[in-house]
């Protein structure tokens, strides 16, 4: 807004559910219309709004609409948006040196982050950490690091995984469009597995846990053949893939079938972990201790911050030189991500996790309830999702369903991101520094949409 001045973000923003224009409205499409002749279509925006500030619970955008964030930046701004303790630390690194390059000349905050996450990490024995730029290049290095300490080229992922963007982390990836369309050939040595994904598996919940493990072991026997896999890759709780928390023990079978075959557990935290499910990491659900875990989104309160730790003996396979990059591990990255789990512990966010968690469960299931288009509710923590079905009966996606309530949320000033294979699951990620009573407000808006979208009474 010309002439007006810019509000400061962070958690002194007026925390507000505020629609002053059409969504978007005029200021963000002008920039829009810029945008088309400056950026590549292939970069797209789940709620096109330019944002002024942010913090707390909120996102503020340039035509003065405040949005209850339910996104997080897609599970980033875990601590809130410009939290306290990281925009001190941030700012107050800003003015000693904003890069050296870790691998010309060290310092100490890059210790601190490793030394942090090894001591977190539920992983068994001694540990180390290398710090990268981004979720897909923690996976990256996660594989690379799996495939020299084992000598092994096979690597193991499941169906509706997402693990990045890059040629072998979309390779990784599942879905196919539009994460892999036209961009192949793929990186070889990617096997896929199916997930024990208790709503949609074919003989029923309770089955699911044991039969997919059946099916992971049986590729590896039979199709791969063990000595020729290097690890085992899941998502504790899948992200993009649509929120799918694996019915409960697959994660330990998985882990158990890998350890009597000398195959490592990776898992990827890059969304699930960092205290958003309401442990610090999600795999602590289910009492599984990995070999390596790679994180991200949470970790640096956005700036960009990835890593991977894993056992030392693992770790330190690799000979100097092989890990590392230009920008890895920047001491501004560095600086933010000690302020998140400075932010953590003195806020009691694991908890809090925990409680938002609970909130939005019971009123999701309320929801499920009275309405039969919400076919399941699930999740952990503040990581919590709702699949869209058709009402018959038969589970069939209803992915239009899903763009619809979440376009009327945006409209109504919820900003909600929809995920999974069939684009039918709305997810819920909001910030660990939202107030109950937006978290509750935000909540009545989604329930509206959804009445509104399925001619059923909800409210
Ligand atoms: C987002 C994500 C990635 C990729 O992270 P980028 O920082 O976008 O490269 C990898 N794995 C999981 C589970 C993710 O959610």
């Amino acid at each position: 807004m010309p002439g007006v001045s810019r509000p400061a973000g962070g958690p002194g923003l007026p925390q507000v559910r505020r629609v002053v224009s059409e969504i978007p409205g005029p200021r963000s499409r002008e920039l829009l219309a810029r945008q088309r002749g400056l950026v590549p279509a292939g970069v797209g925006a789940a709620l096109p709004v330019f944002v002024e500030a942010a913090g707390g619970g909120v996102i503020v955008d340039v035509d003065g609409n405040s949005f209850i964030d339910f996104g997080s930046g897609i599970a980033v701004t875990t601590v809130g948006n410009s939290a306290r303790a990281v925009a001190k630390r941030a700012a107050a690194q800003l003015r000693r040196f904003t890069h050296t390059c870790f691998l010309v000349n060290p310092y100490e905050s890059y210790l601190d982050v490793c030394e942090k996450l090894n001591e977190l990490a539920p992983i068994p024995g001694e540990r180390r950490t290398v710090l990268v730029n981004s979720g897909a290049e923690a996976v990256e290095n996660a594989v690379k690091i799996a495939r020299s300490a084992t000598g092994r080229p096979g690597v193991v992922v499941f169906d509706h995984a997402f693990h990045g963007r890059t040629l072998l982390t979309m390779s990784l990836t599942a879905k196919n469009t539009p994460y892999k369309q036209g961009f192949g050939p793929f990186a070889p040595e990617v096997h896929r597995a199916p997930m024990a994904y208790p709503y949609r598996w074919p003989t029923g919940p309770e089955r699911c846990a044991e039969e997919a493990a059946s099916a992971l072991a049986d590729l590896l026997d039979r199709q791969v053949g063990a000595d020729n896999v290097a690890a085992v890759l899941i998502e504790p709780i899948q992200g993009e893939g649509g929120f799918v928390v694996p019915a409960p023990g697959f994660l330990g079978r998985v882990a158990e079938i890998c350890r009597g075959r000398g195959i490592l557990l990776i898992v990827d935290e890059v969304q699930s972990g960092i205290a958003r499910t309401g442990r610090m990491f999600a795999c602590e659900h289910e009492g599984v201790r990995p070999d390596l875990i790679t994180t991200a989104k949470g970790l640096a309160g956005g700036l960009p911050l990835g890593a991977v730790t894993g056992r030392a003996e693992l770790m330190d396979a690799v000979p100097a030189g092989g890990l590392g990059g230009t920008f890895s591990g920047n001491p501004v990255a560095c600086e933010a991500a000690l302020g998140v789990f400075e932010e953590i512990e003195t806020h009691g966010l694991v908890d809090r996790a925990r409680e938002i968690g609970d909130i939005m469960l019971a009123f999701l299931g309320g929801l499920a309830r009275r309405c039969p288009a919400v076919g399941d509710v699930r999740g952990r923590g503040a990581m919590v999702a709702v699949e869209l079905v058709e009402p018959a009966g038969d589970r069939l996606p209803d992915p239009g369903l899903a763009a619809r309530v979440a376009r009327r949320c945006h409209e109504d000033g919820l900003l909600v991101l929809t995920a999974g294979s069939y684009g039918n699951v709305l997810r819920f990620l909001p910030p660990l520094s939202i107030t109950d009573a937006l978290l509750e407000e935000g909540l009545s808006v989604l329930a509206e949409a959804v009445g509104k979208e399925t001619d059923v009474a909800v409210a």
